[in-house]
């Protein structure tokens, strides 16, 4: 065990200040502000990163009884340490550093074999089915999801603990030097290399130093496993000094420990013949559950190293016969009575719980939080006290409503102190008294592992709903906020747009996960989407662009700031500005898009407005809208209306002699005019994964998703036609239509009927033939025999990108992003 004293020497800090009262060994490493557990053993480190400073949040911290905290700069400490009388202050070189020597130190302590993955592809997978492989013989440490990036390492070594016989940790880096970094956390004695991709290319010059890189994780193992046929990994294995190499291939018979041959492929399996040379030549047929080349790759570094520790064959058949799938996302679900489901049905470690826990008390607040959880395993850990645990984290996540499911937890239900809980033995007797009116408005986290088979308790919520939904990957949305914000000074404030229903993404979802992210300001187009955000508990400041004279009551009852954009607008303002104190004000200047705004010779008589009004107004910010600010032929233009807004707004500011926030640029000006982003930018179509200038595309990625379902697939005999105007031209050949339940009613939009517009199946391409129809539409699927009723139809995705549909039907993705229907249900997902 860890105590505060030890970190000085440890981190080579300097002991600001010790803390007041003798404290609890450390138990916490804290990096996220938000996510304060048990404050009693934990330990704060103010990291620092391109748009984050950790020490910003540290009197928060303090007030909420967090007493241990590493910083990096005295002079950040907002008060001194003599503001925190209580606390305890280490002050460290680097936080992360420190953050990852205690890690590091923490691992020392155990002596047990732990695996180091890393590669380009595959590592989760490789870990998760690894770990599937090594249950039966052994308890397990490993990273949970992806955790494996220089603070994601640092956390997943530290839940090891003295119960545990194996580690596997996995290691992702993006530049030279960080993977020294990670090896001195995993301390390796095995390894797996998964595979050599083009994934994270740009910060390495060239595939040579990306993979030396990253075999620097195995400087120091005992044996490395790797496929023998990726020859840059096996190249670069050849230099490490020391290690064995235990390698399986399928191309190379002698020079390999393993040798593979697929014997037969099908639909849904593959049987593959493996030789191995040690200890004596042995030959076995294995069933992998799986057909796919990437599944293969990955469940075969699994069954080289259950070769190499000598598992039989059989017993190797058997475990791979349990092998399940890898759940990589929880996936948000609408069910029934306006309840959401966070489907986390694919395993439950105390680790994984935690995670989702996380998610669940992010999510937007619409009724109660419930927990529906099986029996945790594999925790080693005595009952009593893993329960107990458990109970603390319901608490600490704000849990309202709890089921347990399974004998274990049945039998502690007295550990729980939830306000309501009920328990039920098995999945079966808790279907069986399965009512959906007992669950409204809630949001439910429905965790269990494998084996109780909750995917049933998910397909009971969402019987009532039908098949088309939009996914929305709210990850990526997360990486383009973070792509656009690492082009902002450090002073830019952002603005989101959430008008239009977020883009068409879910507004109130969307803006809750920008508020959690920091986001400055969000925009709607209308007073009730402003409504409809503060309803679902969004606290940000929210700017109206086109209030109705009629709406003014409801922005000051509201707290939403209008976007005041004519001399009659101002005047409805004052109305009630002069008997009620209202929202501060954003003035829309209209520099050459000639919409709305006041020009460039309205603003003497603005300002005297103002001034005369200064004790009934204020502004917060003058804003303008370039017209062109996607294209390159218009950069004259765009550069003399921002210089028109440059004279407008001193005028405005020494007319309210105090400063405004200044903003000029969409999405692509951000990008365009970096010299132009003054106080704030106004991000949108960006956000939600569409380049609009079209030079850095593939830096961003696709948020959403539009899928559908085949409702029935016919045979047609050559000359039948297709729907309504028997427009679906006759053909002199057998065709088998497929009929999607997806129409122009949910916004498909018409103009793609008759050839003009694809769909993806199963991954092909589908054509459109016929009319697209309100609600449904039919494609080709001759040429895809494997499609069947019920299977997935993709309208637009990653493989089906926006801007190349939105060109075929002479339009812009912003069009096809919002038409989506509101009756199209959203499933949010999220790593
Ligand atoms: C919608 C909107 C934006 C965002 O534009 P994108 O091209 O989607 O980035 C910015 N400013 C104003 C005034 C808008 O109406």
């Amino acid at each position: 065990m860890l105590s505060f004293a030890d970190l000085p020497a440890l981190t080579r800090g300097i002991l600001l200040q010790s803390p007041a009262a003798p404290v609890a060994p450390v138990q916490h490493l804290l990096l996220d502000s938000r996510r304060v557990g048990q404050p009693a053993g934990t330990v704060f480190f103010a990291l620092r990163g391109a748009q984050h400073n950790g020490h910003r949040y540290l009197t928060d911290l303090y007030q909420r009884g967090v007493r241990l905290f590493v910083v990096d700069r005295e002079a950040e400490i907002p008060g001194g340490v003599a503001a925190f009388p209580q606390a305890g202050f280490v002050r460290v070189e680097d936080s992360l550093l420190a953050l990852q020597a205690i890690a590091a130190q923490h691992r020392r302590q155990f002596r047990i074999p732990v695996f180091g993955i890393t590669g380009s592809n595959g590592k989760t997978i490789v870990k998760e089915w690894l770990a599937q492989l090594l249950s039966p013989d052994e308890l397990i440490c490993k990273s949970p999801r992806s955790y494996n990036s220089q603070v994601g390492v640092p956390l997943s070594v530290w839940e090891l603990n003295p119960t545990h016989t194996l580690g596997i940790f996995e290691a992702g880096i993006s530049e030279r030097g960080e993977m020294e970094r990670l090896a001195r956390v995993i301390q390796p004695t095995l390894g797996i290399f998964t595979n050599l991709g083009t994934a994270h290319d740009a910060g390495f010059t060239s595939a040579a130093e990306k993979v030396g890189e990253k075999m620097r994780l195995f400087e120091k193992v005992d044996t490395l496993f790797y496929c023998r046929d990726h020859e840059a990994v096996h190249t670069a294995a050849q230099q490490l000094t020391d290690p064995r190499r235990f390698t399986w291939s399928r191309n190379h018979h002698y020079d390999t420990n393993v040798a593979v041959t697929v014997a037969e492929a099908s639909a849904d399996r593959t049987v593959v013949r493996v030789s191995v040379a040690h200890p004596v030549l042995q030959e076995h047929m294995l069933t992998l559950p799986f057909a796919d080349e990437p599944s293969l790759e990955n469940a075969l570094h699994g069954v080289a190293v259950l070769l190499w520790r000598q598992v039989p064959a059989a017993e190797i058949q058997r475990r791979l016969d349990r092998l399940q799938p890898v759940a990589m996302r929880l996936e948000m679900k609408q069910a029934v009575n306006d309840c959401y489901v966070l489907d986390d049905t694919y395993n439950n470690d105390l680790a994984g719980l935690t995670l989702a826990l996380d998610v669940l008390a992010r999510q937007p607040r619409r009724g109660r939080r419930t927990l529906i959880l099986s029996d945790v395993l594999e925790s080693g850990l005595p009952s009593a006290e893993l329960y107990t645990r458990v109970n603390a984290q319901l608490t600490v996540h704000g849990v309202e409503r709890l089921i347990g499911i399974g004998p274990e937890i049945s039998q502690h239900q007295a550990l729980f102190g939830a306000a309501e809980a009920t328990f039920f033995d098995s999945t079966e007797a808790f279907l069986a008294s399965f009512r959906p009116d007992d669950f409204r408005h809630e949001t439910i986290l429905v965790k269990g592992a494998r084996r109780y088979g909750f995917e049933r308790i998910v397909a009971a919520f969402q019987q009532k709903i039908h098949g088309t939904m939009l996914e929305v990957d709210l990850d990526a949305l997360v990486h383009n906020l973070n792509f656009y914000r690492a082009r902002l000074q450090a002073g830019t404030k952002l603005m989101v747009m959430v008008k239009a229903f977020a883009y068409g993404s879910g507004s109130y979802e969307v803006a809750n996960l920008l508020q959690f992210h920091r986001a400055d300001y969000l925009a709607v187009a209308y007073a009730d989407e402003g409504v409809d955000l503060r309803q679902h508990g969004i606290s940000l400041p929210i700017m109206v662009m086109n209030p109705s004279p009629g709406s003014f009551q409801k922005l000051r009852q509201y707290h939403l700031e209008p976007e005041i954009y004519s001399f009659e607008r101002l005047q409805d303002y004052l109305g009630i500005a002069r008997e009620y104190p209202m929202p501060a004000i954003h003035l829309k200047l209209d520099t050459g898009m000639r919409r709305l705004g006041f020009a460039e010779e309205d603003v003497p008589a603005l300002c005297n407005v103002l001034r005369e009004n200064a004790a009934y107004v204020r502004v917060a910010s003058a804003l303008t809208h370039l017209a062109g600010a996607d294209e390159e032929q218009h950069n004259d233009f765009s550069l003399q209306q921002l210089a028109a807004f440059q004279r407008m707004t001193p005028q405005v500011e020494s007319a309210l002699g105090y400063r405004i926030v200044k903003h000029a640029l969409n999405s692509a000006g951000i990008l365009r005019f970096p010299e132009a982003h003054f106080d704030m930018v106004r991000l949108g179509i960006g956000l939600y994964g569409v380049e609009a200038s079209g030079q850095q595309q593939n830096a961003l990625r696709p948020v959403s998703s539009l899928q559908t379902t085949i409702s029935q697939i016919k045979t047609l005999a050559p000359g039948q036609t297709v729907g309504y105007g028997r427009r679906g031209t006759a053909a002199d050949y057998d065709r088998r239509i497929a009929t999607l339940a997806i129409g122009y009613a949910d916004g498909y939009d018409r103009r793609f009927g008759n050839g003009v517009g694809e769909v993806m199946i199963r991954g092909q391409r589908a054509p459109l033939v016929g009319n697209v129809c309100m609600d449904m539409c039919m494609v080709d699927v001759t040429h895809i025999p494997l499609a069947q009723a019920g299977d997935t139809a993709i309208i637009f995705g990653a493989a089906l990108p926006l801007t190349e549909l939105a060109r075929r039907i002479g339009t812009i993705p912003y069009e096809l992003l919002t038409n989506v229907s509101e009756r199209v249900k959203r499933v949010f997902f999220a790593e």
